[in-house]
């Protein structure tokens, strides 16, 4: 039940806030109800629980500050409510199955927000955040210390004239179904993120040079002979990539990007559809029959 359909106020308050403290409050009232100690500090008035709850039962008047929780969000806190309640309760008059329904139900909750905060909302590929996040644990993951690892920067090539035919969400569609390809192409270990607009970055751990680049080229021969049957015969849709690959302890991930994207540069001035990558004697060339085909001019800075 909302806190609004109650008649209630259910604010998120400040810690600095003055006032009686709704979690204190219950916790005085029922000293053995050992509250989680964050509680305390951290909701000094969200729920107004009925006194009439705190003096007659404090099971009850866990459950509803969890339900109030929940009804705003705060998945975590909500779960910690009900897990006092289970710890309090006595009686059969408690049903603990009902309880463990809804503990079980705030579980799964809390996974699904959890997963939906680091999806892209429109292709369902990860987001920045997630990317950000795991970049930075994968500076310890062992695979990368055995054998480095892959960043690509893939980019649609000319989407904007696909929008520009076909509109907005026909272009949304071509979105999600380049993020399925791309997903298809990789090995395990190895994901897609969102990088922003029509650009993705694929994370290559673990992955050698000469396998980073199999894997980009695979991805692009996908999406090139795709026949978009689904949504028009005629749409041809590429993309263009650049792979850059460290093996430093740590790796550098701000280098990795900014050598990905400067790669990705060098395969779309080199004609676009395209996968680029630098050979051990630094100099840019492109991947698969395109290499040996087109000229490919050569970044002005080495130092990616
Ligand atoms: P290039 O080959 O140089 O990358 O050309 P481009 O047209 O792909 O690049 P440009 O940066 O000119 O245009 C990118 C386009 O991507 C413009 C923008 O509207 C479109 N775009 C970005 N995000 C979305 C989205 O979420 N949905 C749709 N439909 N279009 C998007
Ligand atoms: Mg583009
Ligand atoms: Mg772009």
């Amino acid at each position: 039940m909302s806190a609004q359909r109650r008649g209630h106020t259910a604010e998120r308050p400040s810690p600095r806030k003055e006032g009686p403290a709704g979690a204190a409050r219950i916790a005085a009232s029922h000293p053995g109800a050992s509250l989680q100690p964050h509680l305390d500090v951290r909701f000094d008035a969200p729920v107004e629980v009925p006194e009439a709850h705190l003096d007659s039962d404090p099971v009850q008047a866990h459950i509803t500050a969890s339900e109030e929780l929940a009804s705003l969000g705060y998945w975590e806190d909500a779960y910690q409510r009900l897990r006092s309640a289970v710890e309090l309760m006595a009686g059969p008059e408690h049903r603990p199955h009902l309880v463990r329904a809804e503990l079980d139900r705030l579980r799964r909750e809390h996974a699904m927000v959890h997963e939906q905060a680091r999806r892209d909302f429109l292709t369902a590929s990860y987001n920045r955040r997630y990317l950000d996040d795991r970049l930075a644990t994968l500076l310890d993951d062992p695979s990368v210390a055995r054998s480095g690892m892959g960043l690509a920067m893939v980019d649609i090539d000319h989407f904007k004239k696909v929008n520009d035919r076909y509109g907005h969400p026909f272009g949304d569609r071509v979105l999600q179904r380049v993020v399925a390809e791309l997903g298809a192409a990789l090995p395990e270990g190895a994901f897609c993120a969102r990088y922003g607009g029509e650009e993705f970055a694929l994370v290559l751990p673990g992955c050698d040079p000469t396998e980073a680049v199999a894997v980009c080229e695979r991805a692009r021969i996908r999406i090139d002979r795709h026949r978009w049957l689904e949504l028009d015969p005629e749409l041809r849709v590429t993309v263009s990539a650049g792979v850059a690959h460290t093996v430093a302890q740590p790796p550098d991930v701000e280098q990795l990007l900014v050598g990905a994207d400067v790669l990705l540069y060098a395969a779309k001035g080199a004609g676009r559809n395209a996968v680029a990558f630098r050979e051990e004697s630094g100099t840019v060339a492109l991947a698969g029959a395109a290499g040996a085909r087109r000229d490919i001019p050569q970044p002005a800075s080495l130092d990616y």
